[in-house]
């Protein structure tokens, strides 16, 4: 740079200097004519050393910088070109330059700056990096998402195909099951020899443990697949522990020990809770005692812990005298298929599940299952559970085995396509004094509804053609009967409980059908069905609160006659079900003759019990309207209406009838 002494060249060489960008002036040629301190610290050579030097030397490109240098002479200037500086570290540079002239404009060479960007450019490559880094991370994200969903997936299959493969053996094992334990049951009803007798007993025991297996199996599926419920019922504890405990009777006297139950007299006699499951724990627990004790004695005790308004904790202990179970072993004992050694269950049977099951239903409840044990001194297995309290009148139906005469001729309808269970379901009904009809599908149950008026329906869930399911469907929401049905399966890891009760099931039964519930079941039923009403009105429900019947013209007819007045009624409510069933059927399939004829057959008995004129005379109108081969909203109000009168009408004679009987007794 021509440096003169004037203030404006000191002013633009102070500039200069000042930048901390290299700059410096380049002559037609390409040499170097004058440079800042700037180009001598990244060059790291001197001012006399740069000085004629070729410009193009100092870069790691020198045909590009060529190029730069041939730009700016050729347009006057160039922008932002990107060069590297050949300094010991090769500096990254943009390029920018302009041509200078002599004051009449000859050019006399060239200022050029060159900016260090090798900040902006370890920024700018460590964004890209980042941001390539960002993208890959998203994308094994996106991988792992994927290759979890499919997982889950896979998992979830698995589940489903387990759960299935459950289900179905389930039902192949304890289809046969069911016919080996009922027919023996039957059979051991039969005369038999003594020696037969055992024989028989021993397929039954045999069979009994089985389906105890099946049963666990079938339980751990349903644990796995989170489908393990707690019903919330009514049940007396005392009741129900002594019950469970007298099965173990024969088989402690048979191993000569001794068995004690220690029950707190201060439990409330009556507890909310899930009785069939405490039973389930308990058995397990003693049954693994006696099975574990060779001498001494087995303690059950079950012990008030705490106890407030609402509910009461309880502390069960199944204490042994038995070959206990060595330290080490006891945290392991709660695990699917372990026993505490391996000769366990070549001597004493048995395959590891009872204790993780026990595990499983202790602790969804709330409760902490607990082990104490010494070798060759015993062991004691205690839990604490909670228990509502409750007012509640005691709602399960007693098991009655007395099977009284009013329910004598109950008409069940068996809808089952097995003809061994078929076979076993009519010795049954048989020895209750049922009557029964068999349909080995849903579609022929279907037509026999249609046909004939039953009292209650027996449903297999898993039949050909039309299953339970849709039989059920189709009966409640077509056929609109209101007829009690208990579904029976042998299914018990699918089979959803909800899905019954959605279509429209009022009970459940897992088969081999325990004969005793089976019977409490229907009589429960039976008996209720009278009051349990679909489609009331509000006006028929206002009416339900009166009374319907008034009984003096029956005892004017019968001069006070106990025992005519006791056929009456009886007649009467072993005619009117029926015949309010066939009124509501030929209602709905508009078979107006049938449904007139059926009205007149009712309508005499009106007067006999004393119901009010008003219904007779609604009974008549239906009449005309069947007559007239109507349909209208009005017709069926009536037809429900009539229907609720008589179920109230057949209720209130049936009290009369109990009471007539206790006088009569008394
Ligand atoms: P299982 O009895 O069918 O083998 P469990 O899960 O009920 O399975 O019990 C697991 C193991 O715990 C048993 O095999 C046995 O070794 C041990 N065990 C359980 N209860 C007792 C007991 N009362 N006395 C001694 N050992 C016991």
């Amino acid at each position: 740079m021509e440096r003169t002494n004037t203030h404006e060249s000191h002013y633009a060489s102070s500039l200069i200097e000042a930048s901390l960008d290299p700059l410096f002036t380049i002559s037609l040629e390409g040499k170097i004519t004058d440079m800042n301190q700037a180009t001598i610290n990244v060059t790291g050579n001197t001012r006399i050393e740069l000085t004629g030097t070729d410009f193009f030397d100092y870069f790691t490109d020198p045909e590009k910088a060529r190029k730069v240098y041939q730009e700016v002479f050729e347009k006057g200037f160039v922008k932002d070109c990107p060069l590297t500086i050949k300094d010991h570290k090769l500096t990254d540079v943009l390029f920018n330059g302009s041509v200078y002239t002599s004051e009449r404009g000859k050019v006399l060479g060239a200022v050029v700056v060159a900016r260090d960007i090798t900040e902006q450019k370890r920024i700018s490559t460590e964004l890209t990096e980042a941001k390539i880094f960002a993208e890959n991370a998203a994308k094994i994200a996106e991988d792992a998402k994927i290759k979890a969903e499919l997982a889950t997936q896979a998992a979830e299959e698995a589940v489903k195909a387990k759960q299935q493969f459950l289900s179905n053996m389930s039902h192949e094992i304890r289809t046969p099951m069911n016919a080996i334990i009922g027919f023996t049951k039957v059979v051991l009803k039969t005369n038999l020899s003594a020696q037969q007798k055992e024989y028989v007993t021993a397929i039954k025991t045999s069979g009994d443990a089985l389906i105890v297996l099946i049963n666990d199996i079938l339980d751990l599926a349903k644990v796995d697949a989170g489908k393990m419920t707690f019903e919330q019922t009514p049940f007396k504890m005392a009741l129900s522990i002594s019950a469970m405990l007298h099965l173990f009777e024969s088989k402690v006297q048979e191993k000569n020990l001794e068995m004690v139950i220690e029950y707190d007299n201060n439990i409330p006699e009556l507890l909310v809770g899930d009785p069939v499951r405490l039973h389930q724990i308990i058995l397990n627990l003693v049954s693994n005692a006696v099975k574990f004790t060779n001498h001494g004695k087995i303690t059950v005790s079950v012990r008030l812990i705490k106890e407030d308004e609402k509910i009461v904790i309880i502390e069960f202990a199944v204490s042994d005298t038995g070959i206990g179970i060595p330290e080490d072993k006891l945290k392991d004992i709660f695990e699917n298929f372990q026993q505490a050694s391996s000769s366990t269950s070549r001597l004493f049977g048995g395959t590891g599940l009872g204790l993780a099951i026990v595990k499983q239903l202790v602790e969804p409840q709330g409760g902490i299952i607990h082990v104490e044990s010494k070798v060759n001194e015993g062991s004691t297995f205690s839990f604490t559970l909670n228990f509502k309290k409750t007012k509640e009148v005691y709602t399960i139906e007693p098991v009655i085995l007395d099977r009284n005469n009013k329910l004598k001729g109950t008409r069940v309808l068996v809808v089952e396509d097995i003809v061994l269970n078929q076979l076993l379901m009519k010795t049954l009904l048989d020895d209750f004094g049922f009557e029964k009809d068999i349909a080995s599908n849903g579609k022929i149950a279907i037509e026999k509804l249609k046909n004939k008026t039953y009292d209650i329906i027996l449903m297999d869930l898993q039949m050909p053609e039309m299953n339970g399911f849709e039989t059920t469907e189709y009966i409640r929401k077509t056929l609109k009967l209101t007829i009690p049905i208990i579904a029976l399966t042998a299914d018990v890891t699918t089979v959803d409980l909800k899905k019954c009760k959605e279509v429209g099931m009022n009970e459940y039964l897992a088969k081999p059908v325990d004969e005793e519930l089976l019977y409490s079941k229907i009589v429960g039923l039976v008996k209720k069905t009278d009051s349990i009403k679909s489609n009331v009105s509000n006006t028929t429900e206002k009416i339900a609160k009166k009374r319907f019947t008034n009984m003096e013209y029956l005892h004017k007819r019968t001069k006070s006659n106990p025992k005519l007045i006791m056929e009456m009624i009886i007649l009467y409510l072993e005619q009117t079900p029926p015949l309010i069933n066939l009124m509501k059927q030929s209602f709905l399939d508009q078979d107006w003759e049938l449904l007139y004829s059926v009205v007149h057959k009712i309508i005499p008995s009106f007067s006999i019990m004393g119901i009010n004129a008003d219904f007779e005379e609604m009974a008549k109108k239906i009449q005309n309207y069947a007559c007239s081969k109507q349909l209208t909203d009005e017709m069926q109000d009536m037809v429900l209406q009539l229907e609720n009168v008589c179920t109230q009408v057949c209720k209130e004679l049936e009290e009369e009838l109990d009471k007539i009987k206790i006088i009569s007794n008394g």
